[in-house]
């Protein structure tokens, strides 16, 4: 009888641990992942012009998820062996800290998370368990592993001098390192409490989005339900990112939010990852004039590669980035793919290429070409990152 209660329990146990061994992998491949698709035709003349630039991707959540970024996954977007594959030389990983349970364009409150489930599937510390800001901070520890675990493929970059050496570095070669710098999805990650920014900044934090998909105690989301502007803390926040030099990112915030940060703002904001109203009408998209406003402020927006620019593939990117130019002027817009945002696209990190040869095929000049793949993103990161 004892023997059957015995194995009975060892088996329970060995299939709970196979459970969380496995869920993490499962929950992924049902959150995002790459619409299967025959191979992106590529001709050598456009994979030589897309190994020529500076490519730069605004956001990837990346770091969220239960996977080595070392090494090559079939799940999700990005690790750094696709990166690298994908020529691309900076990939800005948001750190994801809140979502509500059924996400929604439309109206979401505070009241639900996902991500706390998250966390104890992929047996993250006890510390991040409550705690929004040690989220973060866990999730700039472990880019910060695989910096150090391979200096010669990944530098996390907090200053212009560091992203002026690893651009240095790979057109010198051998070794091509992915300059890597940290954002924060929502400031909500701050757990109410300023002090933490100092944790931020110096975890090396260098953009935070203001909100995500909920009002916050900053001001309303995109995607919230008050609408609201800049809280009196959210000023407070604002001035305080500007004064550290860490970028504010506007990417979820409600319209009346991004009129109040610019109305207050010193530096130029960002938009991380976003689609244009112009091609895409969708409540995920903050509208066109107010695009232009955050242009005229010497603004980047940076537009994605899933559901927010309507047509996914590759010529629906070059649409939606012909779109950003006519709106905004080819100096202010970049890339903001949100791969591994808990979206689905076209292609992945290592299939960047495809974008090229669509700008190619679109008509796009190669001057278009440089500045929107990533010469804007490196001009405009070296005047606002902290100089050392
Ligand atoms: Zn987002």
């Amino acid at each position: 009888m004892s023997r059957w209660i015995g194995i009975t329990l060892a088996v329970g146990i060995a299939g709970l641990l196979l459970l969380f061994v496995l869920l993490p992998g499962i929950v992924e491949q049902v959150a995002q992942g790459v619409v299967p698709h025959a191979p992106h035709e590529v001709s050598p003349a456009a994979r030589e012009r897309h190994a020529g630039l500076v490519v730069a991707d605004w956001h990837a959540d990346s770091l969220l998820w239960h996977r080595d970024l070392l090494t090559e996954s079939d799940r999700g977007h990005v690790d750094f062996p696709r990166l690298d594959a994908g020529n691309v030389a900076i990939q800005v990983f948001t750190a994801v800290t809140q979502s509500p349970r059924g996400q929604n364009y439309d109206s979401n409150d505070a009241s639900s998370d996902n991500v706390s489930a998250l966390v104890v599937v992929q047996r993250w510390p006890l510390r991040t368990w409550s705690s929004l800001a040690e989220r973060a901070l866990y999730q700039a520890e472990r880019l910060e592993g695989y910096a150090s675990k391979a200096p010669d493929r990944v530098v996390v970059v907090k200053s212009a001098a560091d992203l002026r050496r690893v651009l240095d570095a790979r057109r010198r070669g051998p070794t091509r390192p992915v300059a890597a710098l940290l954002g924060i999805e929502g400031a909500h990650a701050l757990d109410g409490d300023l002090d933490n920014l100092d944790r931020f900044d110096a975890a090396g934090f260098r953009m935070i989005g203001l909100q995500h998909f909920f009002d916050n105690r900053l001001g309303g989301s995109l995607h919230g339900k008050s609408r609201q502007g800049l809280t009196d803390f959210g000023r407070q926040v604002v001035r305080a990112l500007e004064a550290r030099h860490i970028l504010v990112d506007v990417a979820h915030s409600s319209p009346r939010v991004v009129e109040d940060v610019l109305a207050m703002a010193t530096r130029p904001v960002v938009v991380s990852h976003t689609g244009i109203s112009a091609v895409c009408p969708s409540p995920r998209n903050l509208s066109d004039a107010l695009m232009q406003k955050i242009a005229r402020a010497g603004g980047l927006v940076a537009v994605g590669f899933w559901d927010a620019i309507c047509d996914t593939s590759p010529s629906g990117v070059a649409r939606a980035l012909r779109a950003a130019i006519d709106l905004l002027g080819e100096d202010h817009v970049a890339l903001g793919s949100d791969f591994d945002g808990g979206t689905w696209t076209t292609f992945d990190a290592a299939e960047l290429a495809a974008v090229t040869q669509a700008l190619i095929d679109a008509g796009f000049s190669d001057t278009e070409i440089e500045k929107v793949m990533g010469g804007n993103t490196v001009r405009f990161l070296l005047a606002q990152l902290p100089e050392n």
